[in-house]
């Protein structure tokens, strides 16, 4: 939304009677929900976000005493007055944090009001209790959100904006809380089905509610929420405004946009979507990469097909399962028994592809002119490990493959004619490269697959990339040898997801740098104990 028209906006307070009708065409989609210990505190955070975020909420209930902000905001309104604030004052009655009475609240949000606040929240139940006038009144200061927040479940949507509709206010707000992926369809059907006809600003909460976070403004939600910052979330499962800004670029949604995701359980650590989002950013690509937790295949297929999904990366525990609800898969992700993409063809037809392979054999490429006769150890025999046995023996290699449980090993050797090496005998060969496919040494520094004088090869590649550097890889250096981190493998296998799903070249360097930015990022909050 252009300045001009924000500080116009602005300037409306006033002005009354407020002519709110004109609201939603200028708001932007996402307003930032701004708390502090104080009211000074408030206000700076205030002023420090302005400069990015025109469109503000101050948590009034969030203060020990709210009163004492009115004088803090009128000043704040005199230096912006281009700022468009959103004042709440939300009662523990009704998830916020308030202990007052209705009365006290109606004074807050009036005098809040008075002080510049061109927009004010009440609750449904809030103004159950109150007498008409006193919502009209209230209503002749500033625009009204009436508000309703079901912290358990989103159900009854529409019996729940037709008790709202018996108040007249100029936005309806329905939060509700995702416990399935699913959620989020009936949240944006309804959104869809109510939005043109009504004001409506609508989200689910919770993690897996993500999908209508980002989605619910071209669904027909006037805007939605965001944090100021990580750690100060005014709702569970919120996202900080920047990330909906320069993530999922969510100024940009529209009805063209393709969505994708990541799907998985647990699924929050992943970091797919800081990748594949900066991918498609890149390469002017209008989709839009989502987290998506899912308890259960069935209720992931079922945001598939009504979203719809266009792709999806998967990662444990459904590689293995999603197989059999494919349309089709590929014949190397059939070999494998595993799938970890899948498209969403025209037809709403689905397709499984295996990139693991290529994540293991392009790093193994820029490196080894050729794979054919190179002598490789595999150490694991679970789906990493089958994607990388096979990928490997396609392109010629000699593989021999290290497990703990002997009779993974023999089936994956039997089915991809590879060999089995025991632990005792490694000593007698030298290999060109060592590759990790199993989780010992992931998180710590402790573990390694191997002992140093057991590594015996040109090159050690982990499959680990947290710690970026492992105790595996560490001791490889001291070996001598030349490592490839695991890192380098997720890189890769995101690069191809992106071509499968763009037919465009991925802008692989672009991706890694966000990716260990990230991981630079995610390592200086553990160090910090955050
Ligand atoms: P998986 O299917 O569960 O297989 C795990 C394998 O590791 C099995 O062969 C298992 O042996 C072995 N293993 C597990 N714990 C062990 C231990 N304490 N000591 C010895 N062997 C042990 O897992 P996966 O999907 O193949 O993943 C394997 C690793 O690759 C994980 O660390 C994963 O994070 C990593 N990975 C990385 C990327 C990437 O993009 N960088 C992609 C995929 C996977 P048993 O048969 O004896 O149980």
């Amino acid at each position: 939304m252009p300045r001009s028209k924000l500080s116009e906006l602005g300037k409306m307070n006033s002005a009354p009677p407020y002519p709110p009708r004109l609201l939603p065409l200028r708001l932007p989609r996402v307003c930032v929900a701004v708390i502090g210990s104080d009211p000074n505190e408030m206000a700076e955070k205030a002023e420090l976000l302005v400069r990015d975020n025109p469109f503000l909420e101050f948590r009034l209930d969030y203060l020990s005493k709210p009163a004492l902000a009115i004088p803090r905001i009128k000043r704040f309104f005199e230096s912006h007055p281009g700022t468009v604030v959103i004042a709440t004052c939300r009662r523990v009655a009704n998830g916020g944090k308030f202990r007052g009475s209705i009365a006290s609240q109606l004074d807050l949000l009036n005098k809040a009001a008075a002080a510049g606040c061109q927009v004010v929240d009440v609750e449904l139940q809030t103004a159950a209790k109150c007498k008409p006038q006193q919502l009209q009144k209230l209503r002749t200061r500033a625009a009204l959100i009436l508000s309703f927040h079901d912290f358990r479940a989103t159900k009854k949507l529409d019996e729940t904006l037709e008790k709202m509709l018996g108040y007249t206010a100029d936005f309806y707000k329905i939060v509700s809380t995702a416990t399935l992926l699913s959620d989020n369809v009936t949240m944006i059907k309804f959104l869809g089905r109510e939005g043109d006809r009504h004001s409506l600003i609508g989200m689910c909460m919770g993690e897996q509610g993500i999908i209508s976070r980002v989605l619910g403004v071209r669904a027909g939600s006037v805007f939605t929420f965001g944090s100021a910052v990580a750690g100060e979330e005014t709702a569970p499962g919120q996202v900080t405004a920047q990330e909906l800004r320069n993530v999922y670029r969510i100024e940009q949604v529209d009805v063209a946009t393709r969505v994708y995701g990541v799907a998985g359980d647990p699924i929050s650590h992943s970091l797919s979507p800081t990748i594949m989002n900066a991918a498609f950013r890149r390469e002017n690509v209008n989709a839009v990469f989502l987290s998506l937790h899912a308890k259960t295949l069935k209720d992931l297929l079922t945001c598939v097909r009504e979203i719809p999904i266009h792709g999806v990366s998967v990662t444990m525990p459904y590689k293995e399962t999603i197989l059999s609800h494919l349309d089709n898969t590929d014949a190397h992700s059939t070999k494998i028994g595993a799938c970890n993409t899948v498209v969403r063809a025209q037809d709403g037809k689905l397709y499984g592809f295996n990139t693991d392979t290529a994540g293991i054999v392009r790093p193994l490429e820029r490196r080894l002119n050729t794979l054919e006769s190179a002598r490789i150890l595999v150490i694991g025999a679970g789906g990493a490990a089958r994607a990388a046995v096979f990928g490997l023996k396609e392109r010629g290699s000699e593989v021999y493959i290290l497990n703990r449980t002997a009779a993974p090993a023999k089936k994956l050797a039997h089915q991809a004619h590879a060999r089995i090496i025991k632990r005792a005998d490694l000593k007698k060969l030298a290999f060109d490269v060592i590759i990790n496919a199993t989780p010992v040494g992931m998180g710590n520094q402790r573990e390694s697959p191997l002992q140093e004088h057991e590594i015996n090869a040109r090159y050690v590649f982990d499959m680990i990339y947290d710690p970026a550097e492992t105790r595996f890889l560490k001791l490889a250096r001291a070996r001598g040898a030349q490592i490839i981190p695991g890192i380098e493998m997720f890189v890769h296998q995101a690069a191809r997801q992106f071509e499968i799903w763009t037919g465009k070249p991925a802008p692989f360097d672009e991706m890694l740098r966000v990716v260990l930015l990230a991981l630079q990022e995610r390592a200086n909050r553990f160090a910090a104990g955050k």
